[in-house]
């Protein structure tokens, strides 16, 4: 066969290629957890007061005592042995989006050199990693880079299966020597901690006497693409960026809107069934899966959870999704954007705020109290957001997702509330003084019962807002497909605690002053909704009207790119918000800013020296063979005496010509390092550096509609779309 060698065996190969055959899925209860060292298991494994300390310390976070500690590591030591582990790990979530796990081995020998197991509580609780390699935005000198893991006994141990055995995975916090969080876990526990303190004091003064310990919940959609890994593997782009670099837009695209929620191909079905059977084994909910919007697109959202355990599921789903996509001979892309012009993949945030004693406090309820409380969390979030909207963007902030974000398909890059007109409408009224207290007592009457009539409608939906209620919960739809849940998890959290603080403040004013409770709940969400009701908006996000009236009326920011975003984290209120919470300090928040800067900085370089090098060394001899052929044709033409109309050899040469030109700029650009601030060099990436990137792009996707297929080096959108 002529032509270029790899893409086009990669079509064959995967014509030819034998499919995984479908397994008779295992029943449900026979797999369900049966990896998870989970309070289940404990009951059976733990003597009844180890058993009554551990849940105690499940369900509350409270310490458990050394003893316990000893008593439960032999327990799972035991359980993971009998499950076939030889090793066990502490698995941590530092400051970039993936986990890091150090494996030991349970085995140690003894002075005789036998071989004994050995797996005591201080083993368990503490691991020491050597730290260096993790980024830590200087807050670890490196003579005292070690860092420590410690046991988080609120997420379930479980066993990780690979080709290699089995290993007992023990989800942990990691912190500095001097005890600093470098990681994604602590903020996100002590965040938690803050929305439960201040969401007590609220539910106080509301009368409330019994009050369980409040917890966050997450829901997590996540979408992706599956490419065949064939014609991934002829891809550098999809191997090294996780996304196209290159690529003219298909004949078919998404217009056709024929693939949402169409059959799933027969090969990614069998794929997501051993995908989901190795979540519920893992004790993940997996709950709905189906097509996306754009070809090759999928999504799974598992069944929400407490949100540290929701996050440590999040990032252990990412990882058996990668896995289980390449037994099947896919490689899944969980780039925000693989594929230009194609629908980008983002990972629907849904989160909500309860407790065993008073339920979800973001549902309405069916009494007037129930009520009077989720309007006062739901005033939190509102003012939350409208605070904070610039630290929302700031966390959802990657080279990644400024793809998707301010592009015309995702959530745009203005942060605001969608409440659906029912609860918008409550709102105004309240603003307005349309619901007057007194109308409000203790019969029902129309303000209330307004009110009480509030009913969840889940075909209410705007799906151009970055942040909506959609009935029983708010759903953050910036976040980006392949980041970590942590990040949005902790703003979130900690912004309502602030929120809550502030209207426990007033709410304490009102009823000192003699209010009842009814009319204190209404001035207090009066005030908020004059001071932060802007933020409220229903319309069309996308509209251009939207993004001008955001800015100019509302006062509302549009930030467009990670560059313009992550400075946030430096602001004079944010830094206030998470020292007064007690999520971050000034020391660990700047150390985030740090990272998450660099981290920007190196994958916009890492891709633009692979535009570099796939124009130069790939598409630009691809042109030149291409040309060589054309003119060769035209002389030969010549030569019998016919003149070949040039025209498409003229379109060659330029397209390569104008794309090398681009490329000797990218590349002195990229030598550019005397940037004062980093501030400055993230300026630099989001401009000059990626509008390059760009202009490269354009001049080789004119080339790849001009030059022979047959000679053309990188699989095409159509064939990575489309052949499964
Ligand atoms: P859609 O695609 O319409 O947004 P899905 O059913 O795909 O809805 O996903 C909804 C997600 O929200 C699921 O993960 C679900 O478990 C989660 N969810 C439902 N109720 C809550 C809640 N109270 N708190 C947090 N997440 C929730
Ligand atoms: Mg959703």
């Amino acid at each position: 066969m002529s032509g270029n060698a790899s893409r086009l065996s990669a079509i064959n190969a995967i014509n030819n290629g034998s499919k995984k055959e479908t397994e008779m899925p295992d029943s449900l209860s026979s797999i369900w957890a049966s990896d998870v060292f989970n309070l289940a298991t404990m009951e059976e494994a733990l003597s009844k007061n180890a058993f009554k300390a551990m849940k105690k310390t499940v369900q509350t976070g409270s310490p458990l005592d050394p003893a316990t500690a000893d008593v439960v590591a032999a327990a799972m030591k035991d359980w993971a042995m009998s499950k076939g582990a030889k090793f066990f790990s502490h698995i941590f979530y530092p400051m970039t989006n993936a986990t890091a796990e150090k494996h030991d081995g349970f085995i140690v020998t003894n002075a005789d050199g036998n071989a004994i197991t050995e797996f005591t509580g201080s083993l368990l609780i503490k691991g020491e990693p050597d730290g260096s390699s993790f980024p830590n935005g200087s807050l670890r000198m490196t003579n005292a880079a070690r860092g420590y893991t410690a046991w988080d006994p609120t997420s379930p141990a479980y066993i990780m299966n690979t080709a290699n055995g089995a290993t007992l995975m023990i989800p942990s916090v990691f912190m500095s020597w001097t005890g600093e969080a470098l990681d994604k876990k602590i903020p996100l526990l002590r965040s938690n901690a803050a929305m439960d303190k201040a969401a007590k004091k609220v539910l106080t003064l509301m009368g409330e006497t019994e009050i369980a310990t409040l917890n966050s919940s997450c829901g997590a959609e996540q979408e992706y693409f599956l490419v065949d890994e064939n014609f991934a593997n002829s891809r550098p782009d999809l191997l090294l960026a996780g996304r196209t670099l290159f690529g003219a837009a298909p004949a078919k695209g998404q217009e056709f809107d024929d693939h949402y929620f169409g059959a799933i191909p027969q090969r990614v079905q069998v794929f997501m069934q051993d995908f989901e059977d190795k979540l519920f084994k893992l004790g993940i909910p997996a709950k709905t899966h189906h097509n996306e919007v754009a070809p090759g697109q999928f999504e799974i959202a598992p069944y929400f959870e407490a949100a540290n355990v929701a996050a440590d599921h999040q990032q252990l789903l990412m990882t058996v999704m990668k896995n289980t996509a390449k037994e099947h001979g896919f490689l899944a892309l969980l780039h925000e954007k693989p594929f230009a012009g194609v629908n980008g993949s983002g990972k629907h945030v849904n989160w909500s705020v309860g407790n065993s004693t008073q339920g979800n406090l973001l549902d309405p309820g069916s009494t007037p109290e129930e009520n009077l409380e989720f309007l006062l969390f739901c005033g939190a979030v509102i003012r939350g957001v409208h605070l904070f909207g610039p630290l929302l963007r700031a966390v959802i902030a990657s080279a990644s997702n400024d793809h998707r974000l301010g592009a015309n398909e995702a959530p745009p890059a203005i942060l605001s509330v969608y409440l659906g007109d029912q609860l918008e409408k409550v709102f105004k009224d309240i603003q307005e003084g349309n619901l007057q207290p007194t109308e409000c007592g203790g019969v029902m009457d129309l303000g209330l019962s307004q009110i009480l009539t509030f009913t969840r409608d889940p075909g209410d939906r705007n799906r151009t807002s970055p942040f909506a209620f959609t009935g029983n919960r708010f759903e953050f739809r910036a976040v980006g497909s392949s980041q970590s849940v942590s990040g949005p998890l902790v703003a979130m959290n900690t912004m309502l605690a602030d929120s809550l603080n502030w209207i426990a403040t007033k709410l304490e004013d009102a009823l000192s002053s003699g209010a009842d409770k009814t009319s204190a709940v209404i001035s207090v969400l009066k005030d908020l909704m004059d001071e932060h009701g802007n933020v409220i908006f229903g319309g069309d996000g996308y509209s251009e009207e939207w993004h001008k009236m955001a800015v100019e009326e509302r006062g509302l920011k549009n930030i467009p790119t990670t560059a313009d975003a992550l400075p946030a984290l430096q602001e004079e209120s944010v830094i206030a918000l998470f020292e007064s919470t007690g999520v971050l300090t000034p020391v660990e928040l700047a150390s985030r800013y740090e990272v998450y800067s660099e981290q920007y900085i190196l994958s916009i370089e890492v891709e633009a020296k692979l535009v570099i090098d796939m124009a130069t060394t790939s598409i630009y001899p691809a042109a030149a063979a291409y040309l060589a052929e054309l003119t060769s044709t035209i002389a030969t033409a010549s030569g019998v005496g016919v003149t070949l109309d040039n025209t498409v050899a003229q379109k060659v040469a330029s397209a390569a010509d104008a794309m090398m030109a681009d490329v000797d700029k990218l590349s002195a650009a990229l030598t550019k390092h005397d940037f004062p601030t980093v501030d400055e060099h993230m300026q630099f990436c989001a401009g000059e550096i990626r509008s390059l990137m760009d202009s490269i792009r354009e001049s080789a996707d004119l080339l790849e509609t001009l030059v022979a297929d047959k000679d053309w080096p990188f699989p095409k959108y159509s064939e990575m779309l489309f052949i499964k």
